[in-house]
């Protein structure tokens, strides 16, 4: 094992407690210091393809991350009234299960028992408030007023991340898309077995993804302007104004959502940090480096496997400069594809222009996409 480092990570989201997890059990002394006062998250589902799980397994999380949600392996393509056009199966990375729906809260709960129990401390509440590079270590000062001294500080802080604009300024800020995403969690509909991705060309496109054997989400993305906030009494009419076009079992999903309360609305938004990913010895990983659409359903996939290599980096090199350059190379060319893809496709669903380089990425699209992720990195 190489020397235990100490190592501070700032955000204790999906990366955070995924990188947490694989230092401790290296035997590095490890702190998340987390902005929210407990392991909650929006109360949506996420997509772990095979690439993810992968990850789960290597960390040890693999068989409570399925327990938690549910399996699949099958994509299919309705039409607006349910008929079946194709059924996709989607690949696996080695052994590693196709597709895992599940509740992020859930997800939250597995990776925080995880770096828990392999050593980790998290500080609910508590942020960064100063921080000095001498080149040997970071002094750090957080919120909760103690302080320390660290041999590495990872930004894992989300697409907001503050510790980007601390080493970056507003050279990287993210950008609106012109779209956003609405959610609805509701119960699973007995032959939603996978997801269900209900096409009506580019008006629009609505998901059904499993996340329990009880639960699934409708998910569907729109074009809004930038100040759009669904209205907080009828939230759940807009949707269904939106979806109107649907019949079959997008709408019957959508006539069990009787209230405003149920709809989660995010707007999307990417950046990408252009200069290298590490000042000294603070780096950015995840979101808070590489922030796609989620059009692939990546972004998470991509932030665990960034946790994974930097924890495998950082065991290889005893040099921590060297070891975050080693990462960095390996961890770019990809988050950079799978940015340009999830653009390229988002442009491809909504009509919007694209350059010769998307159409070339377009040529693979969604389900070749799958097969790409699922090589090793
Ligand atoms: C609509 C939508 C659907 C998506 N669906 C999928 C999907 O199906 N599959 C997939 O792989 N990806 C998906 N993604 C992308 C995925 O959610 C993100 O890529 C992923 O959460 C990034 O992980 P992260 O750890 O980098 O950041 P986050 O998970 O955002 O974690 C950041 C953490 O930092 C904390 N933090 C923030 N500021 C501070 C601070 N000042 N001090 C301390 N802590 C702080 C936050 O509280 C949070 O816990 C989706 C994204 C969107 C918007």
């Amino acid at each position: 094992m190489a020397t235990p480092l100490r190592v501070l990570i700032h955000g204790g989201g999906i990366g955070g407690l995924t990188l947490a997890t694989a230092l401790a059990r290296h035997g590095h002394t490890v702190e998340v210091a987390e902005l929210r006062d407990e392991l909650d998250a929006l109360g949506v589902g996420i997509i772990q393809p095979s690439n993810a799980l992968h990850v789960m397994r290597e960390i040890g999380v693999l068989d409570d991350c399925l327990k938690a949600g549910f399996e699949w392996e099958v994509l299919t393509i309705a039409d607006p009234a349910g008929n079946t056009l194709a059924e996709i199966p989607q690949p696996r990375m080695g052994d590693a299960p196709s597709n895992n729906g599940i509740p992020r809260p859930a997800l939250a709960q597995v990776l925080g028992a995880a770096a828990t129990s392999a050593g980790a401390t998290i500080r609910f509440g508590t942020t960064i408030t100063e921080l000095s590079d001498d080149g040997e270590g970071v002094d750090v000062v957080l919120s909760d007023g103690s302080a320390g001294r660290w041999d590495l500080v990872v930004g894992f802080d989300g697409i907001g991340s503050p510790l980007r604009t601390r080493l970056y300024g507003d050279r990287y800020v993210p950008e609106y898309t012109g779209f956003a995403n609405w959610r609805v969690t509701m119960p699973r509909q007995e032959q939603v077995r996978g997801v269900v991705m209900g096409t009506a060309g580019q008006a629009a496109k609505a998901l059904l993804t499993p996340i329990t054997d009880e639960l699934m989400y409708l998910g569907a993305v729109f074009a809004e302007s930038e100040d759009f906030r669904p209205d907080a009494e009828k939230a759940h009419e807009q949707l269904k104004e939106r979806l109107a076009m649907f019949s079959g079992p997008v709408a019957e999903a959508l006539a069990a959502v009787t209230g405003p309360e149920a709809v989660v609305y995010s707007r999307i938004s990417q950046v990408t940090v252009e200069e290298p990913w590490h000042v000294g010895r603070v780096v950015l990983a995840g979101d808070a480096a590489h922030a796609s659409t989620p059009h692939i359903a990546q972004g998470a996939a991509m932030a665990v496997e960034d946790a994974l290599v930097l924890a495998e980096s950082l065991e290889a090199d005893a040099d921590v400069a060297a070891a975050l350059d080693t990462w960095e190379a390996r961890r770019r060319p990809r988050a950079m594809w799978v940015q340009a893809m999830s653009r390229a496709v988002l442009k491809q669903e909504t009509g919007g222009e694209t350059t010769p380089e998307e159409d070339e990425l377009l040529k693979v699209g969604i389900p070749g996409a799958a097969h790409v992720l699922v090589q090793p990195y």
